[in-house]
């Protein structure tokens, strides 16, 4: 007979793993699947300063410590690429390509993925000037000329939010006026440290092998190609949940992000989701743990009433 497990954790960046955790160690069958490294983002960032305990440490090495911890009571971790699951009410079918699993519980904690702008120079210096990540990346500035490239609310709340570390930010858009909501707008046009460069399209993030130095692009106005020196530039051309294998759960918003409750409860029972895939305000490690946790103790009660 194949294994029936407590609960299925999708995803081993730090909420799926801190999910492991919490429900191993409440002596839960667990089994962890991910279809890349564990560890997740965590592993495209080079130094962690905001993690509390940690003054800095390489995100690699976090992953590594966060993978220990969440294995260390028991929970089986597993090569998988999840492409759907199927709910029966009081267990689940998870769908994965090298077969079904099944499991009592799922707790989804896919994550989600920044777009790129894809010129060239965006993967080569990523870490070393580019980033997606004010909150992540921008101490990392501080009293330096930094680019912003974008030109919704996410582009011009990061910039403002950038003024307060950098020396001067220029947002880079593409088109002659901002999609930012009118508050945020007002804001970044009073705001001093702020530059704006309108119909422009980046062609190429340079450096000198070790760092950006500058940013070139086309004034779509005049064809022109022209250069802004800068030591960072942060891209927000969007970023979206990785959600695709759940999408007839039923339990998505408009833009795709997973709707739960403050206790990581979707609208399915015995489906929890954490970390960036929900519908929340802020993407960070931190905030990825926390809901982790709680899932975690939230799959431990709901098996409990179950069983
Ligand atoms: P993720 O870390 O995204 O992990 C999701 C996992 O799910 C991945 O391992 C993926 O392979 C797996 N997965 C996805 N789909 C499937 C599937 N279908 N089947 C199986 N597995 C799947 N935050 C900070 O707090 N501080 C920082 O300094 C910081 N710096 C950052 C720098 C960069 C460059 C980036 C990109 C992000 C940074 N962040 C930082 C944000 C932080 O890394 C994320 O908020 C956090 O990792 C989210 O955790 P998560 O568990 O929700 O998902």
């Amino acid at each position: 007979m194949t294994k029936k497990y407590d609960v299925v954790v999708i995803g081993a960046g730090p909420g799926g793993l801190t999910a492991a955790l919490y429900a191993s160690r409440s002596n839960l069958s667990v089994l962890i699947l991910d279809r890349g490294i564990y560890g997740g983002q965590m592993n495209n960032t080079a130094d962690v300063e905001n993690y509390p305990g940690f003054e800095n440490v390489k995100g690699p090495e976090l992953s590594e410590k966060m993978y220990a911890s969440a294995i260390k009571f028991g929970a089986e971790y597993g090569y998988g690429n999840v492409s759907g699951i199927t709910d029966h009410g009081d267990h689940k079918t998870i769908h994965t390509d090298d077969g079904d699993i099944e499991a009592l519980s799922v707790v989804i904690a896919t994550g989600a993925q920044h777009k790129h702008l894809g010129v060239p120079g965006e993967e080569e210096y990523s870490g070393m000037g580019v980033s997606y990540c004010a909150v992540c990346d921008g101490a990392f500035f501080r009293d330096k000329d930094v680019i912003v490239v974008g030109g919704g609310d996410s582009a011009v709340e990061e910039g403002i939010y950038l003024t307060q570390l950098a020396k001067s930010v220029t947002l880079i858009h593409r088109r002659s006026e901002l999609k930012a909501q009118q508050i945020l707008q007002e804001r970044a046009f009073k705001n001093d440290k702020m530059n704006f460069i309108w119909d422009a399209q980046v062609e190429t993030i340079d450096g000198d092998g070790q760092k950006v130095t500058s940013v070139t692009y086309k004034d779509k106005n005049t064809g022109e190609q022209k250069k802004v020196e800068a030591s960072g530039v942060f891209i927000y051309v969007g970023i979206y949940p990785i959600t695709e294998p759940f999408k007839d759960l039923g339990i998505l918003n408009d833009n795709g992000w997973i709707q739960t409750d403050e206790l990581m409860k979707t609208k399915v029972p015995g489906i929890f989701a954490v970390g960036d895939v929900r519908e929340k305000a802020l993407r960070q490690i931190t905030t990825a743990v926390g809901d982790g946790g709680n899932a975690g103790q939230q799959v431990y009660d709901y098996i409990q009433e179950l069983k």
